[in-house]
């Protein structure tokens, strides 16, 4: 059976990232019934516009339901918004900030874990897909050669939000590479327009998520010192609440703070050209 057909309930968790619409579209071709599936989309409110409007186009010229979700610091955890209405300052990811009273970090991602993978179940929960509504399936967007993430997956078997979900990999199932998904995208009329390299895209996901490599965080700063203002801030009034000053007050206590990222780039000095990688995460690609 291709990895691609439903076999049931399913979530389709879409990054708005290349590799995730292109497993989408690999759905929509091998299923003739699409009444078991659902796309959801969880805006952190720090996604580049060009994200914002690559999954609306996806959803329209593939005349296909995507939701979009929120996280939200009330009683029901999310808000269901869309194009239009969507956060565009990063107000979810602040909102998780101020509520956790410290930053995330390489080791506690929790940002990822509140932002995207809550938000959807809380969303799922709301809408009556809970543990005592039997099972169902969540395909994630991972590629046969993202390996690490793959085993990892694999190996968990379920989500870590319940175990009536069952987490699919049809992209690394298939064998589908970095490869395979640039041919895709170069035969299609449209496009996600932010750059690759390596396949990566550089500014997909939260634009300076601190889990990208140093030099590329960089590199979007030195080219618009701006973009790094809401991060700066968040490190700021973070450390400004006294409480965290130390690892909870910096997104990585390894590197420069995004202010002094920002002060470097003002003087153009090049101190981060050594590369380094990305750590993975959920938010995927
Ligand atoms: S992209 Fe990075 S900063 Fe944004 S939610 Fe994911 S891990 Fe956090």
């Amino acid at each position: 059976m291709s990895p691609y057909r439903l076999r049931g309930k399913t979530v389709l968790s879409f990054s708005g990232g290349r590799t995730s619409a292109y497993m989408l579209r690999q759905v929509l071709d091998h299923n003739d019934d699409l009444s078991a599936l659902l796309v959801l989309f969880a805006n952190t409110g720090k996604e580049h516009p060009a994200t914002l409007e690559f999954v609306r186009e996806c959803a329209e010229r593939w005349a296909v339901p995507i939701t979009w979700l929120e996280y939200r610091d009330d009683e029901q955890g999310f808000a269901v918004v869309d194009f239009d209405t969507c956060s565009r300052d990063g107000e979810p990811f602040e909102a998780v900030i101020r509520k956790r009273k410290y930053l995330p970090n390489p080791v506690t991602r929790f940002c990822t874990v509140e932002l995207k993978i809550r938000t959807m179940h809380r969303y799922l929960k709301s809408i009556g897909w809970t543990n005592d509504e039997g099972e169902w399936d969540q395909m994630v967007g991972i590629r046969a050669d993202e390996q690490r993430r793959v085993s990892k997956i694999r190996k968990r078997g379920t989500s870590t939000e319940t175990p009536k979900e069952h987490m699919l990999m049809p992209l690394a199932d298939a064998g589908v590479s970095v490869h395979q998904l640039g041919a895709f995208w170069a035969a299609q009329p449209f496009d996600l327009m932010l750059s690759t390299v390596n396949g990566r895209t550089l500014e997909g996901n939260c634009d300076l998520c601190f889990l990208k490599p140093l030099n590329q965080v960089y590199s979007i700063i030195a080219s618009d010192r701006s973009r790094g203002d809401w991060w700066a801030r968040q490190e700021r009034s973070t450390e400004s609440t006294g409480q965290f000053a130390g690892d909870g007050a910096r997104f990585r206590k390894d590197r420069p703070s995004y202010q002094q990222m920002m002060d470097y780039a003002e003087i153009q000095f090049d101190l981060f050209a050594e590369a380094d990688e990305a750590i993975d995460c959920f938010c995927g690609d």
